[in-house]
């Protein structure tokens, strides 16, 4: 099946082929590296250990194997990649770095998705998947069982905590909250924290972690609201300061409404706030 969203041609001996206009095997590609991109971290194959319904629409995952030893989380609102069996099929294939990307020996593209690291536990590594229609990670996350597999590669680096901030507004749709979670629980218990979470309908409103000094505020969405016009208003109501810190991450049109905003009309310094896109909406 090519998952691919490149042509592809795969000769008669089945092994060379074109990836991204370039006629080879993947090992040909990767000793030639294709645009010199920086491996990632080889692949940890583990298993499903357990799964916890935390919020209609949130699910915790753990992921647990001997492969995860030396696994660590350094900093909070870190990224993993999480590799997922093709759809269809229950065996969990690892692909080759080509210098440019993973993928199938082939040709095809591998289901690969970014996640937060929330916590390691004696019990292995947790992970909190959001669920939605039409997503493979979501489906997984929905039907995995105990034992069943997939791989991770990371952490890729997190989030640098401000210690001089004087304030910190934390803002994000039900994606960043693990990484919101995680970010409160990092967070020097003396500087006041605002959080503003805007949801989709369904969502639910989940426990944070409790720590002195931090307001919540859950905004959920009606149905046609456009994503981003939550987050927006809140930080149109809040005074920033040039000692405020601000981290922000959704889906990635609202976050460019967000960075337009900021960095536009209230004039705010590159340096003062941190923004990702999180996930690309397709509707
Ligand atoms: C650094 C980083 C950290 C992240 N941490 C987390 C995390 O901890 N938990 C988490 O759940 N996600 C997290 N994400 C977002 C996650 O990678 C995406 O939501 C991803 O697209 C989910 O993969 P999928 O296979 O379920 O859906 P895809 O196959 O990628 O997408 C299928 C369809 O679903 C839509 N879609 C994707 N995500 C959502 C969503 N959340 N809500 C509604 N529709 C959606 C897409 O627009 C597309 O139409 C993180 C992303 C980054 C970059």
């Amino acid at each position: 099946m090519n998952q691919g969203r490149f042509p592809r041609r795969v000769s008669p001996d089945g092994r060379r082929r074109l990836i991204n206009g370039f006629v080879g095997t993947v090992a040909d590609m990767t000793n030639r590296s294709v645009s010199g991109r920086r491996e990632p971290p080889r692949f940890r194959t583990l298993s499903l250990s357990r799964k916890e319904q935390i919020g209609p629409r949130l699910i915790r995952v753990t992921l647990a194997g001997d492969e995860l030893d030396g696994f660590e989380i350094k900093q909070p609102a870190a990224s993993v990649r999480l590799l997922f069996p093709s759809r269809g099929s229950s065996e969990l294939v690892l692909p080759e770095w080509n210098g440019n990307e993973f993928l199938f020996a082939d040709g095809s593209r591998p289901i690969i998705r970014t996640f937060t690291p929330r916590a390691m536990t004696s019990d292995g590594l947790d992970i909190e998947m959001v669920v939605h229609k039409g997503g493979a990670a979501s489906a997984w996350a929905k039907t995995a069982m105990p034992g069943s597999r997939a791989a991770l590669s990371g952490p890729g680096r997190g989030y640098t905590i401000d210690e001089h901030a004087t304030g910190y507004l934390l803002i994000g749709d039900e994606t960043a909250v693990p990484a919101i979670s995680q970010l409160l629980e990092h967070i020097p218990s003396a500087i006041p924290v605002e959080i503003h979470l805007e949801v989709a309908s369904g969502f639910g409103r989940l426990e944070l972690p409790t720590r002195a000094r931090a307001d919540v505020a859950w905004h959920a969405l009606a149905a046609g609201d456009v994503r981003g016009t939550a987050m927006l208003a809140a930080l149109r109501d809040t005074a920033l300061t040039d000692t405020t810190s601000l981290w922000c991450a959704g889906e990635a049109a609202a976050m460019h409404g967000i960075r337009t905003y900021l960095f536009g009309e209230a004039g705010l310094a590159r340096s003062r706030a941190t923004v990702r896109g999180y996930w690309k909406a397709r509707d």
